[in-house]
């Protein structure tokens, strides 16, 4: 059945995909995001900055205008734009990705994130709870679980030592979302997402920083001299589960959360090991000391949402990372 779905965070990377995708299966989907409302807001160097504009504005024209999905550009921390939002769309569901996203940046200027993922996700929230939204499904993180050496992470473990200051963001989202069960009965999933890479993807992160790094023929630091481990997960994989988790009944749940990962770490030397192949370039490895806010290993149990949706795809990293080049071939200008 066709439903009215509401994605903040449409212009980033699994917003942008998650939007073509229920588009496609005949969801009728408007997405927003700050993008062309205001400038962006982080100060990562202009090279950078650049990069993540021309990304975002593609996305528009790749995902959105070419197959005219709506798209409205507003700042989820000003609540007036979300209450416009909210009654000018009306939406069954609302999956909530708009964020400041990045570990890293969270250690550098950590009040980047308040306004984004503190109010920001406030004034979603309680949209939800006064325009009486159906379903609403929000981007938790693989980060609450902190630093930790035993796996798989479960649902129901202890969450309280954060790494770095975006983990306690989503950490403070998750109790915010129960808070709103307890009180109005908002119906709510968080979706714990772990590490997600493919086209289009983001260039703070490992795998498009590195691809970027190879073609530049420039040294790739590996922190924790390589052997951190990270539960890798395939954006389309990704994209499967939370279309099944919009689709599916979960009006029993309350407020919940749900790892969307794969149980299946891999060494992130390992990973530049097939990143370079499927590049085709030798990279040159410097070893570094784990840095502030990285955690050890991430690896998801991924019983519940099985449980919950059923089966879902689980894309090689071969795979996965033969397709982000491919499109990386394509699209990079140094
Ligand atoms: P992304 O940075 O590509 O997308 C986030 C989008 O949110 C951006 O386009 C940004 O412009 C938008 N945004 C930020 N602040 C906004 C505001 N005030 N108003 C409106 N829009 C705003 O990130 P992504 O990788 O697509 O991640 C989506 C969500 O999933 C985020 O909440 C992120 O924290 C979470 N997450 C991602 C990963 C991953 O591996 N990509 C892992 C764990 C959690």
């Amino acid at each position: 059945m066709s439903q009215k779905i509401l994605i903040t965070g449409a212009a980033g990377f699994i917003g942008s995909h998650l939007a073509s995708h229920l588009h496609a299966l005949g969801h009728e989907v408007v997405g927003c995001d700050i993008f062309n409302a205001r400038n962006q807001f982080f100060d990562v160097g202009d090279a950078h900055r650049l990069l993540v504009q021309r990304l975002r504005s593609e996305r528009l024209e790749n995902f959105f205008k070419r197959h005219r999905i709506e798209y409205q550009a507003i700042d989820i921390s000003d609540s007036n734009e979300v209450e416009r939002i909210f009654n000018n769309t009306k939406p069954d569901v609302v999956v909530h990705l708009a964020a400041q996203a990045g570990v890293r940046h969270s250690v550098k200027a950590p009040k980047d994130f308040v306004k984004s993922n503190l109010n920001g996700f406030a004034n979603v929230l309680d949209a939800c709870h006064r325009f009486n939204v159906r379903k609403f499904l929000y981007a938790s993180s693989s980060s609450v679980y902190g630093a930790r050496s035993d796996a798989p992470f479960l649902e129901h473990d202890r969450c309280d030592s954060p790494e770095s200051f975006y983990a306690a963001t989503k950490m403070a989202n998750e109790m915010m979302a129960r808070a709103y069960y307890a009180q109005y009965k908002t119906p709510s999933i968080g979706m714990r997402f772990f590490t997600v890479y493919g086209p289009w993807g983001r260039p703070d992160m490992a795998p498009l920083l590195f691809a970027q790094k190879m073609k530049k023929q420039q040294p790739i630091q590996l922190f924790g001299n390589g052997v951190l481990k990270r539960d890798f997960t395939f954006v389309g994989d990704t994209v499967d589960a939370v279309r099944k988790l919009i689709e599916i009944d979960t009006s029993h749940m309350g407020a919940d959360v749900v790892n969307v990962g794969h149980s299946n770490p891999t060494e992130v030397r390992q990973f530049v090991e097939i990143l370079s192949e499927c590049l085709g370039i030798q990279p040159h490895i410097e070893l570094a000391p784990m840095q502030v806010s990285d955690v050890p290993m991430t690896c998801a149990s991924d019983t519940k949402l099985i449980e919950m949706i059923g089966e879902w795809p689980e894309t090689p990293l071969r795979e996965g990372l033969k397709e982000m080049t491919h499109w990386f071939e394509q699209w990079y200008r140094p």
